[in-house]
């Protein structure tokens, strides 16, 4: 309610009733001030205008859709490709598939096609990224989105996407870039979301052994105002739970999309 409040209509209303007393006053105050230090940002997925939410991080979240930094900048990202590609003609395979895009892929994609491992969700295929049921060549467009930093065997992931996909194919295959160099566990961290590795922007050098090309995007290359940032304090590594981290200076760190055509 406080955020919505106009602050001068309330001192103005305050003032003409010679009601105002010092401690209203320096409520008011407060307030004027909360409300200048607020930011305002826009979300491209729901077309929402106004402060964002600190959920998990700093002005992570939308409170109209609940899409955080990355749903974001992989939706931007994915509006560029509608700009190079006629979608409507091709067709997709969606791996791990997340609510924000599921609906989008569907309406925009001739065919859409979903796959996850696990037997809960409620996807066409349950299938190990490592061995999928499909022909080669098969799909335009491959989306795995935060899926390849659970695989230990990425490479066989990597390989059966590529083998997948048509010639000239795009796979869109984000991962948290979330140190300095990649660094390889010895097994799943359960304090890390059952990561197998934290990787670095190397990481992506990977999909260069497999594909003809690879784009990068980060947040760098969008308006502020989508706040694609992640803020976070990679700094205080290593830790008991995170013993291989190493530290990473800054709270401000950039995401990023790599987009690689066969
Ligand atoms: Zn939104």
């Amino acid at each position: 309610m406080w955020d919505h409040l106009d602050v001068n209509l309330y001192s103005a209303y305050l003032c003409a009733k010679e009601k105002i007393s010092r401690y209203q006053l320096t409520l008011l105050n407060k307030l004027k001030m909360r409300n200048k230090n607020k930011k305002y940002f826009s979300c491209p997925i729901c077309n929402y205008q106004g402060p964002f939410l600190s959920i998990r991080r700093r002005y992570d979240a939308c409170p109209k859709c609940g899409s955080v930094e990355r749903h974001r900048l992989q939706f931007l990202v994915f509006q560029e490709l509608c700009k190079k590609y006629d979608i409507s003609q091709l067709s997709m395979l969606h791996v791990a598939p997340e609510k924000y895009f599921e609906g989008l892929f569907k309406k925009e994609f001739l065919k859409y096609v979903t796959t996850d491992i696990s037997k809960r969700k409620n996807v066409d295929y349950q299938a190990d990224l490592r061995n999928l049921p499909f022909e080669d060549n098969t799909y335009d467009f491959v989306f795995a989105s935060h899926v390849l930093e659970h695989i230990q065997d990425d490479e066989k992931a990597i390989t059966e996407i590529r083998r997948v996909l048509k010639p000239e194919g795009v796979a869109i295959l984000p991962v948290p870039i979330v140190s300095k160099k990649t660094i390889e566990y010895p097994e799943p961290n359960p304090y890390e979301s059952y990561h197998v590795r934290a990787s670095g922007l190397d990481y992506f050098k990977k999909y260069e052994k497999h594909f003809g090309k690879v784009v990068v995007f980060s947040s760098k290359d969008f308006p502020e105002e989508y706040q694609l940032h992640i803020y976070e304090d990679r700094g205080n590594f290593p830790q008991r739970k995170k013993p291989l981290r190493e530290p990473m200076e800054g709270e401000k760190h950039d995401d990023f999309v790599p987009v690689c055509i066969a």
